[in-house]
């Protein structure tokens, strides 16, 4: 349909605003990720009847489809889409309540264009926190972090969104709202006898994971996190059956997620950052080990390359962190200038956040840590000060910012950026990933969640040079190939999109593949919820659409 014909049907339909201009299609062209795909029209949904209208639209108007978009911070090519797509930040933004619970813990109601920053100024009010926020806190919102199962620092100790998502309003493809929770078996029976679509999906959905229960609970990846595929193996335990469980990490193509209740935890009252600086990666397995005794609320690494950008671009770093006293901050930085005149720059720096209930129960733990990092003869700091923590963690968290926003001729190129095997495969599994990665001439940072075994490689490449593309193809290859030999997950948090959907019958093989068609088929049978992502994909259609230049 051409787009001015499009835009005026829209318009008719719809309270909310219809852009079509250059500028607004340019903006929504891209995300976080490598690639560039241009829509036909972008929309302002402004209540429920607006995503109503447009689900009963595309369904009438054949290739026409809806695809979500929240922060727009996907590095995978989620939200991009060639028809129509949805900004939810503009009118889905209300923050329907934080309810506290008298025993600890509470709630939030919010809807899915929140961002996180704003959802998490209300729940610190209440001393309450949804720890699985992801490095893009700042930019995010919490439609995106759900549709991706976003983990992040706090991940290792508190696990990822799927674990935080208690109730889910979706609209789905027969244009209702509809109202996910974990259901016992008495519920489950009603909801399968019901009569309308909501009836059809439970009966089909419990059918598919109850007949091929060995096959998917088989293809279960056997790491901590996982952002593959669609969740087949969460949804039903012989006891309770969570459609909310499928719905998180499904990135939107299942159907529009409009509102979300989280489960929040209080936070820890007492924290310490230990900061440890490696020479080499030799002893990373036996730190890792010394230090998960402690079960650390945060497990975080960022490589030399990522100390090397904080110290490059220092004044921009600065400038986030927003200190009361520039100077000061500006001089907390003169220990990692000595140190890097004195013994060079460090190969990894690991973060490590020990919490505690009381200071004497996290002074305890600190003294054994202590006592264990002496013994392995290892650089480390135990920062006593916020202001200095902070330091660090902003490091960590805005490295891939820094990077995607400093570079000249180059860009930043997340292909292999969310890779994860067990944390005790990576003796095996690093040298054998660093001979790979050796034998291209790339720069790159890698950080991630080393508690986890996750980590972020981001190269910077130039993609107008045709090499790069063939470079994106072959490492991708091999380095699939290699955590799939260990038995690993090509993608922990950051989710499949244009960039990894292509893998996903790599990953779990035909038959598992072909469950993932038949749940896309049960939910969205006109693939009118972003097409081409999870299934129906290709990376010939990925490769097609790399930001040139
Ligand atoms: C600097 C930086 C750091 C990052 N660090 C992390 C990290 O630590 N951990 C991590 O997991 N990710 C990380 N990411 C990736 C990304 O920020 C997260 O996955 C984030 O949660 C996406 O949220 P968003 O609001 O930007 O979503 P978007 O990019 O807008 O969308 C993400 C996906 O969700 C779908 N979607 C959005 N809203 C809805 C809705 N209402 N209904 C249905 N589907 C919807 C979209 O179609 C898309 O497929 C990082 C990205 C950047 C740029």
């Amino acid at each position: 349909m051409k787009n001015m014909m499009l835009s005026s049907d829209l318009k008719k339909i719809l309270k909310g605003e219809v852009l079509d201009d250059e500028a607004t299609k340019i903006k929504y062209s891209h995300d976080a990720s490598l690639f560039e795909v241009s829509p036909q029209v972008v929309v302002y949904p402004k209540d429920l009847e607006d995503v109503k209208n447009l689900v009963k639209f595309v369904k009438e108007n054949k290739g026409a489809s809806l695809t979500a978009r929240a922060g727009g911070t996907d590095m995978t090519g989620g939200p991009l889409s060639e028809s129509i797509v949805l900004d939810f930040t503009k009118y889905f933004n209300k923050i329907q309540g934080i309810m506290p619970k008298r025993e600890g813990g509470g709630y939030g109601v919010t809807d899915s264009g929140v961002f996180y920053r704003d959802f998490e100024k209300e729940t610190l009010k209440h001393n309450l926190l949804l720890p699985s926020y992801p490095a893009s806190r700042e930019i995010c919102a919490v439609g995106g972090m759900v549709a991706n199962n976003s983990g992040g620092e706090k991940t290792l100790a508190y696990g990822k969104t799927e674990n935080y998502v208690t109730e889910l309003h979706a609209i789905l493809s027969d244009g209702e709202e509809h109202v996910f929770r974990p259901l016992d078996e008495h519920e489950l029976v009603l909801k399968r006898r019901r009569a309308d679509f909501e009836g059809e999906v439970y009966r089909k959905m419990y059918d598919l994971v109850v007949y091929n229960d060995k096959l998917i609970q088989e293809a279960r990846p056997n790491v901590s996190k996982n952002s593959a595929g669609y969740n087949l193996w969460g949804i039903w335990d012989g006891k309770t059956f969570d459609l909310t469980k499928l719905f998180t990490g499904s990135q939107g193509t299942l159907g529009i997620i409009t509102k979300i209740k989280f489960k929040l935890i209080k936070p820890k009252t007492h924290s310490r950052l230990t900061v440890i600086f490696l020479k080499d990666l030799n002893s990373l397995v036996d730190l890792v080990k010394i230090v998960m005794k402690f079960k650390p609320e945060s497990f975080e690494s960022f490589d030399n390359h990522t100390f090397k950008l904080a110290m490059r671009f220092l004044p921009g770093l600065i400038k986030i962190m927003k200190p009361k006293n520039i100077f000061k901050l500006a001089w907390s930085f003169l220990p990692e200038l000595w140190m890097v005149i004195s013994s060079g720059i460090p190969k990894m720096i690991l973060l490590a956040e020990l919490t505690g209930d009381s200071e004497a129960e996290l002074e305890t733990n600190l003294q054994e840590l202590k006592k264990g990092l002496r013994e392995q003869r290892v650089k480390f700091r135990i920062i006593s000060n916020e202001e200095e923590a902070r330091k660090y963690w902003t490091m960590r968290r805005e490295s891939f910012n820094l990077l995607r926003h400093h570079t000249q001729g180059k860009r930043t190129a997340p292909f292999i950026d969310d890779i994860i095997v067990k944390v005790e495969k990576l003796p095996e599994f690093l040298p054998k990933l660093n001979d790979i990665l050796d034998k291209y001439n790339l720069t790159y940072t890698i950080a991630g969640h080393v508690g986890d075994g996750n980590f972020h490689i981001i190269p910077l490449m130039d993609l107008t040079d045709p090499r790069s593309a063939e470079i994106i193809r072959e490492l991708s290859d091999k380095v699939y190939n290699l955590v799939l030999e260990y038995g690993g997950s090509i993608t922990a948090e950051h989710n499949d999109g244009l960039i990894r959907s292509p893998y996903l019958e790599k990953m779990y093989g035909e038959k598992v593949y072909k469950l993932f068609e038949e749940t896309k088929h049960i939910f969205d049978p006109q693939n009118i919820f972003n097409p081409g992502k999870k299934v129906g994909t290709s990376l010939k259609y990925a490769f097609d659409h790399l930001v040139r230049g």
